[in-house]
């Protein structure tokens, strides 16, 4: 069967995106995506009522026969609170967690990626920058997942994403941070992104099939 797109990493207006969560499942669904999460900005002052309003809007698409997941984007969180934040935003309801990495486009607290990788109940490592060998190898351990992200800026480090996440076997998606309408990815331009980071046709598909259907399959159980 057909693959359709997976996509773990959007925002809306709930924090410095364009559309209401809804209008993105709408245009998510148009274009054919099999499951969203939806990922805004977050930090103590916000991430209660993030994650309660924007469930009431996901738990409607079904009605497109698509998946919309509730979830949080944690941002310049200070290192030291960071695991006080995944556990308020799972008190909170929030079915994934994602948390802002190293990018090498903003000042993200040095050591932010280590202390994401050393907690297990971080489902993705955003765009981690110029991570090292040793996070990615604590990331394999603790089944975080490394992005790979079609966003303009985040994606300078990409390609060495991809080799860390290929030397120390851990796993890897294929997300947007889209804020835009124009940012939503079709397979096709999701697959360029990755192949344009060095990846293989092998480790692109693991990285846009199996890897989504292996936390989609997490996602529920927890
Ligand atoms: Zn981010
Ligand atoms: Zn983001």
């Amino acid at each position: 069967m057909r693959a359709r797109r997976c996509d773990f990493h959007m925002h809306t207006s709930m924090s410095d995106g364009e559309l209401l969560p809804m209008e993105l499942i709408r245009r998510s669904a148009a274009m054919d995506h099999r499951a969203i999460a939806i990922t805004d900005h977050a930090s103590f002052s916000n991430l209660e009522w993030i994650v309660r309003d924007v469930a009431a809007d996901c738990k409607k698409a079904d009605a497109w026969g698509m998946e919309a997941i509730p979830g949080v984007e944690l941002t310049h969180v200070p290192v030291r609170y960071i695991d006080e934040a995944v556990r308020k935003a799972r008190k909170a309801g929030a079915e994934i967690i994602i948390v802002h990495g190293e990018t090498p486009v903003e000042p993200v607290e040095k050591g932010t990626n280590h202390k994401v990788v050393s907690n297990p109940d971080v489902d993705i490592l955003a765009h981690p920058g110029m991570m090292t060998i040793e996070d990615a190898e604590l990331a394999a351990k603790n089944d975080i997942i490394l992005e790979i992200t079609c966003r303009k800026g985040h994606s300078l480090a990409n390609g060495h994403v991809a080799n860390m996440a290929r030397d120390s076997g851990a796993t890897v998606v294929v997300n947007t941070d889209a804020h835009s309408p124009s940012d939503l990815s079709t397979m096709q331009f999701a697959t360029t992104v990755a192949r344009g980071a060095g990846m293989s046709p092998e480790e692109v598909r693991a990285a846009m099939v199996s890897n989504p259907e292996k936390l989609l399959k997490r996602l529920r159980r927890s």
